[in-house]
């Protein structure tokens, strides 16, 4: 079997053509435009490029959006202040922290001053508290993990009863919610991690994969069950002579060759979970729009 290779580009394309028309109606509607503020704290590399990023396609989206960008030797107090401030400004609907934080910062308190109805990545103890819940509908969920979903069920369908799945990985911004979703759409789910035993048999019972390790091509075919969906949302830079010397190139935790000739789906990297995590910002941006707007957020 050759596996269907999943375009989170073109998903992540409708989902950002849906979030710029909903927000463009409720301007219409309301006068509320919908408001993205990322706030950027140090020199990270791979940070810079992701707010960026995120700046652009909000802008792209008719969002008013504004970018903080804080020296690495901001202390704690200033960075709080930012968010307080966001959090009293009517004009931003929702506040990202890029994560993560330099050293001296500690991430759970910055991240839970945000204002639960502007925690647009999901990632205060209200909203995982929510979605932990089962109240997804009232939860913001973390981007990714809510890409990932729109991914699977473009594949399975809305309902996955019946279906294992096993996410391998348990942060609290990937792993842990993506478990909570996939529990919510009735599969019957697995977490796996760095202390788990034979993570390949545990692998191979999945109907549905998720890889949210960051070890680059670590799962390889002995951990793929045949006919599974496979998502990935490892992103690892790696050495790639052949493209010259010095050269990189962008691998995922699955290795995609092998898992491919076994899986019935499988997102790349890049060009599958990456687009759907920028996209779900915006389309969460609206909703905490229409939510401060007093309106019911789009579907
Ligand atoms: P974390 O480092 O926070 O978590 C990694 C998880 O992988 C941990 O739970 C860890 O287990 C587990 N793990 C580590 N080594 C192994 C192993 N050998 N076997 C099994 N499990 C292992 O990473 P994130 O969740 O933040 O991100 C994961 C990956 O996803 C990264 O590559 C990151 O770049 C990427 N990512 C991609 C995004 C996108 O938009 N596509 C967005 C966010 C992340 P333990 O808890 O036991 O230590």
């Amino acid at each position: 079997m050759t596996a269907r290779v999943i375009d989170g580009k073109a998903a992540a394309t409708g989902v950002i053509e849906r979030a710029k028309t909903a927000g463009a109606a409720l301007a219409a509607k309301t006068g509320v435009r919908p408001g993205l503020a990322v706030v950027l704290v140090g020199e990270d590399a791979a940070s810079q490029v992701y707010v960026a990023n995120k700046g652009r396609t909000a802008e792209a989206c008719g969002f008013h959006s504004v970018t903080h960008r804080l020296p690495t030797d901001t202390t704690e107090a200033d960075l709080l202040a930012v968010i307080d401030q966001l959090n009293a400004d009517p004009a931003i609907h929702g506040i990202l922290q890029q994560l993560p934080l330099p050293r001296g910062l500690d991430a759970n308190r910055v991240v839970g001053r945000i204002d639960p109805d502007k925690d647009v990545d999901g990632l205060t103890l209200v909203n995982a508290g929510r979605l932990a819940s089962g109240m997804a509908g009232e939860a913001f969920v973390p981007c990714t993990p809510a890409g990932c979903m729109v991914l699977i069920r473009q594949v399975l369908g809305e309902s996955l009863a019946g279906k294992s799945a096993v996410v391998v990985g348990r942060s609290n911004l990937v792993g842990k919610p993506m478990a909570q979703l996939l529990l919510l759409a009735d599969a019957t789910v697995t977490i796996a991690h760095s202390r788990t035993g034979d993570l390949a048999r545990v692998c191979r019972e999945a109907d549905i994969l998720v890889a949210a390790v960051g070890r680059p091509e670590m799962l390889g075919a002995d951990c793929i069950k045949p006919g599974a969906v496979v998502i990935d949302v490892g992103i690892n830079r790696i050495a790639a002579p052949e493209r010259g010397e010095g050269k990189t190139r962008l691998v995922g935790d699955v290795d995609f060759a092998a898992a491919s000739e076994l899986a019935s789906a499988i997102t790349p990297v890049p060009g599958g979970v990456g687009p759907m995590t920028i996209a779900m910002l915006m389309a969460n941006t609206v909703s905490a729009a229409y939510r401060a707007a007093g309106e019911a957020p789009p579907r």
